[in-house]
């Protein structure tokens, strides 16, 4: 399911388009905008992505207390963050663990159960700055549920870039980019593509017909099909089409991401997706007994 950049398909038609202008506290250090949430109505369109948080620049005052969220579990899905401003630490049951600094990705499969804290670096806290991070959630199809869990961590130096229309910058963080591989392995068909476009631009993305595409505009403003949308919106494009026309303003930043859709059942409760209800009540059970480890 590599993209390449092509101008001759037909287009991926847009979907829904929207914002969500309030912020919710997650823990005492992440400021977001909840930007996608499993709900049923939006599953068929977003998956195999469950839920986009997206912290966006906000500026934090020196100081010695921890920030962030304590420990809490996950299992079922992958969670994915992405740190563009501030570092953010992570450390989890099943002995993963890192910091996070600017550029830089880390991909945490829950699978069948973890156990994880997740703050701002004590460098950053203690410094203080700006922040922007994102966190994706992405799901696992039925058949890997309950893998081991698993940690991946990038540095910006170990994500391909390379440059699409005239000179926007595109980073393969997970999937393929004409011959480019992103580092991140995954279990599903996936593409994440961070875009940074300085002067602006306009081009096209070959995505597979029959996927799913979601675009985040951070910085900067995109039209598409002739509509301009602001910073912090959300494009959820159609399955039907294999090319994403994109007009960028200058300054534009960006994460798009693409994915085979798992057509399978989902039901989604607090930190858990599984597949049925009955399942959620062994989630939470594991987590209560223990088994999903502790930090
Ligand atoms: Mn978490």
């Amino acid at each position: 399911m590599t993209a390449v950049a092509k101008k001759s398909a037909v287009p991926k038609s847009l979907r829904l388009a929207y914002q969500v202008p309030g912020k919710h506290w997650v823990g005492n250090g992440f400021h977001v905008h909840g930007l996608l949430r499993p709900t049923p109505e939006l599953n068929a369109f977003i998956s195999p992505f469950i839920l986009m948080d997206y912290a966006a620049p906000e500026y934090f005052v020196p100081s010695d207390q921890k920030r962030g969220v304590g420990q809490h579990p996950h299992r079922g899905f992958e969670t994915v963050t992405l740190a563009y401003q501030g570092e953010v630490e992570h450390r989890d049951s099943s002995g993963g663990g890192g910091i996070i600094i600017p550029g830089g990705v880390q991909w945490m499969t829950a699978g069948r159960g973890i156990v994880h804290d997740e703050f701002h670096s004590k460098l950053f806290t203690e410094a203080g700055g700006d922040f922007e991070m994102v966190q994706l959630w992405v799901n696992l199809p039925k058949k890997d549920k309950l893998t081991a869990p698993k940690y991946q961590g990038y540095r910006a130096e170990e994500i391909p870039v390379t440059t699409v229309g005239a000179q926007t910058r595109l980073r393969v963080i997970a999937g393929g980019f004409e011959r480019l591989k992103g580092p991140a392995s995954t279990f599903t068909e996936i593409n994440v593509y961070d875009l940074d476009s300085s002067a602006g631009d306009e081009f096209s993305l070959e995505l597979a017909s029959g996927t799913n595409t979601i675009l985040l505009t951070m910085q900067g403003e995109v039209a598409v099909h002739g509509e301009t949308y602001e910073p912090r919106t959300i494009l959820i494009f159609d399955q039907d089409g294999s090319s994403l026309p994109l007009s960028l303003s200058a300054g534009f930043k960006g994460l798009l991401l693409n994915g085979e859709p798992i057509d399978e059942p989902m039901v989604a409760h607090g930190p858990f997706v599984m597949n049925s209800d009955e399942e959620i009540v062994q989630a939470i059970r594991d987590f209560q007994s223990g088994a999903m480890g502790k930090l």
